[in-house]
């Protein structure tokens, strides 16, 4: 069965959009997420485009921010000061990556972690360890939404995670500890990764490999998320053409799993919709103080 991201973030959306809309009034506006871009990376150009396309759907208002790849660090650290400061500001999200002569770290730090709807700075990321309420990133948030939504309960099973960066491979680690699986998370240096794959009830990958794990590589009835997003070129008798695909291979996977995700589909179409529910809950936080 498909865990369907694109119809969930749809309801999900419309429902925000029905909270958003009484905000206004109960609250003289509404939740307002501004996104920065640097330089003209066509895959990050795409991505904000997106996001600021959810702003829209849900009511809350986006300021669209686009700054030249040859800006200088300080001048991106006095526009997220500046952002940090608007009291009519609840969310800051700087798509990455960033050009090479400006240090990640320091920007993600610069955000006041109260704004910072992407759950990236240090703060943010020990409130999840810590359990504190905070803002949890994105990817992992929406996976677990499509896996609770689904009727799927991790709570007892072996769950492994295929990637450890900090944006999603740790993060839904934890989520699925706190849901009580038992976890583990595979990397680079994983002996028998096919083995290890096979052991996993509930396996998510996210890797950045098109097609990288195969039917071969999966438990019978497990359920598969595959979050990477891969631009392959594929021939056809018109010539070549670009397309997205997962770290799965869809067709094979899904002779041996119960549930999986598609690519395009499915982890993508969350992710952007647990951003607003951030950047809503982000509003509320700072009208609750
Ligand atoms: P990173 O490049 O930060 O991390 C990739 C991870 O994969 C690393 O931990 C790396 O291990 C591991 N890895 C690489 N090669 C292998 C291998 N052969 N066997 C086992 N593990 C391997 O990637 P991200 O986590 O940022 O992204 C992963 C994918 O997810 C990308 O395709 C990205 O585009 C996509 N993505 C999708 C999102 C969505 O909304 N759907 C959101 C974010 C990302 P090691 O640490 O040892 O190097």
């Amino acid at each position: 069965m498909i865990l369907d991201g694109k119809k969930l973030s749809a309801r999900l959306k419309a429902e925000m959009a029905s909270r958003v809309a009484g905000m206004e009034e109960r609250y003289g506006r509404v939740p307002a997420l501004a996104v920065i871009i640097v330089g003209e990376d066509p895959a990050s150009q795409t991505y904000v485009r997106n996001k600021v396309k959810a702003c829209e759907e849900t009511g809350i208002r986006s300021i669209h921010i686009a700054l030249p790849s040859g800006v200088r660090e300080r001048e991106l650290l006095d526009q997220i000061k500046r952002l940090n400061e608007d009291p009519g500001v609840d969310g800051i999200l700087v798509q990455l990556p960033l050009p090479p002569h400006i240090d990640e770290h320091r920007v993600i730090n610069a955000i006041a972690p109260a704004k910072d709807v992407d759950g990236f700075h240090p703060r943010n990321v020990a409130g999840l360890w810590l359990d504190e309420d905070c803002a949890i990133p994105c990817t992992p948030k929406g996976i677990m939404h499509l896996i609770n939504e689904s009727g799927i309960n991790p709570s007892g099973k072996r769950a492994v995670v295929v990637g450890r960066s900090n944006i999603v491979g740790k993060p839904i680690a934890k989520l699925l500890l706190d849901a009580n699986a038992t976890v583990t998370i595979a990397h680079s240096h994983t002996e028998d990764l096919a083995r290890v794959c096979r052991e996993a009830d509930i396996l998510v990958v996210a890797v950045g490999r098109p097609k990288m794990i195969d039917g071969s590589m999966i438990k019978s009835g497990a359920v598969v998320i595959d979050v990477g997003i891969n631009r392959i070129s594929v021939p056809t008798p018109g010539g070549n053409i670009s397309r997205i695909c997962g770290d799965v291979d869809f067709d094979s996977a899904c002779e041996v799993a119960s549930w999986i995700t598609p690519v395009p589909g499915g982890v993508g179409p969350m992710t952007i919709c647990e951003l607003m529910g951030n950047t809503i809950e982000a509003f509320l936080r700072s009208h609750q103080e």
